[in-house]
């Protein structure tokens, strides 16, 4: 089984806190989109006739491609790659992009699962962060895609964003359960250092809001879930049953991926390779015949903890047989006071064969993880 990644690195307008790659410049696109084909071209054996399961089209604002940009990409991908006929193919939307027309559009596509970037049904929060859209245009993409025929809608949302009361933070999880999506992703927000909320942040215009307030609105946000049929199956992902993204959880669970465009991650079991985060050399690279991109052979130690790192945030937990089979380490031998201190402390569970975080481990799941990384770096 194997996945399919494809970045589409334009964006109508940047948002305050973002760090992805993209270019608010779209002079470049048919140009781009053409070395994306050439790329998936040159690299069609790098999956080494494994079945592709999962296609996702990310960005950067993947809805700003017309239906038949997205069609070409596609037919492209099904001619040089062995694609299931149950793949999960989705599509990062932006609301503002989603209009009548657009998702009748998209519905004529093999695109079977749309990740709305949604962010907050509140306007204040939505023009505090830059985005494109307003709450109205948010809530418009999601009824008119489900009445279309989606049938597979995930949609993003946002908290510790500095002046978000806790009781509005409840009624944005609310709506978006109100609005009966199958899968939703929450993050906290981050402030990173080259954004423009880093740089407001450096002139101290901005603090972020306080861990103990982060805190309880993720404990909510988790609570309310739980308690209208989500399941979390990741610190920041919770979907209705069966409903997990197929493309994240092969992230977390080992399988092979491609990723093709500027930035784009691929990993095959031994080394990852990430194409240069730049528009114009990124196409310059193709064209020319030398793409540019970096490779990193993953050493054992490195495998070992990334294994360690993705799995504890998911609730299948790290399978210890596993570590044995594939390390020759037994965890519990090996880290056997570590995680007593945590099971004590009410952070980890150990069960049987399996190590999983309990709700508080969740709070600190990166830190209990490179607690117990087997090979200190
Ligand atoms: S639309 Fe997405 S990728 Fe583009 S700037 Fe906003 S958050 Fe970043």
């Amino acid at each position: 089984m194997a996945g399919i990644y494809i970045h589409i690195p334009f964006c109508k307008q940047a948002c305050h806190y973002c760090d992805f790659h993209f270019s608010t410049s779209l002079r470049s696109k048919d140009r781009m989109l053409a070395a994306i084909l050439s790329e998936a071209q040159l690299r069609k054996t790098y999956l080494e006739n494994q079945t592709v399961e999962t296609i996702y089209f990310g960005g950067g604002t993947p809805s700003l491609l017309n239906a038949d940009e997205i069609h070409r990409i596609l037919d492209w991908i099904f001619r040089h790659f062995t694609v299931s006929p149950s793949a999960e193919i989705t599509l990062e939307a932006n609301p503002d992009d989603l209009t009548y027309l657009k998702i009748l559009e998209l519905k004529r596509t093999p695109v079977n699962r749309l990740s709305i970037g949604v962010q907050s049904f509140r306007n204040e929060d939505l023009l505090w962060m830059n985005r494109a859209h307003n709450a109205s245009q948010a809530d418009y993409a999601i009824k008119c895609s489900q009445d279309r025929g989606f049938e597979n809608i995930t949609i993003d949302l946002i908290y510790s964003i500095p002046g978000l009361a806790h009781h509005t933070w409840i009624q944005n999880v609310q709506k978006a359960v109100d609005m009966e999506v199958q899968h939703i992703s929450a993050y906290s927000l981050t402030i990173e250092a080259k954004t423009a909320f880093g740089h407001q942040y450096a002139r101290g215009e901005i603090q972020p809001v306080a861990d103990t307030a982060s805190e309880e609105q993720f404990l909510s946000l988790r609570h309310l879930l739980q308690r209208n049929g989500f399941e979390q199956y990741e610190v920041s992902n919770f979907c209705k049953p069966n409903m997990h993204s197929r493309h994240n959880s092969s992230y977390w669970t080992g399988a092979h991926y491609l990723g093709l465009g500027p930035s784009a991650h691929s990993f095959n079991g031994t080394g990852r390779q990430w194409n240069i985060a730049n528009n114009a050399q990124y196409i310059k690279g193709i064209e020319e015949g030398f793409p540019m991109f970096e490779v990193e052979v993953l050493d054992e130690k490195t495998r070992y903890n990334e294994y360690l790192m993705t799995r504890l945030r998911t609730s299948w937990g790290v399978d210890v047989s596993y570590l044995m089979h594939t390390f020759g380490v037994d965890i519990l031998s090996t880290e056997k006071e570590q995680l007593e201190t945590w099971q004590n402390n009410g952070l980890l569970l150990v069960d049987n064969n399996t190590i999983r975080l309990t709700e508080q481990g969740l709070l600190h799941a990166d830190r209990i993880a490179s607690d117990l990384f087997i090979v200190k770096s």
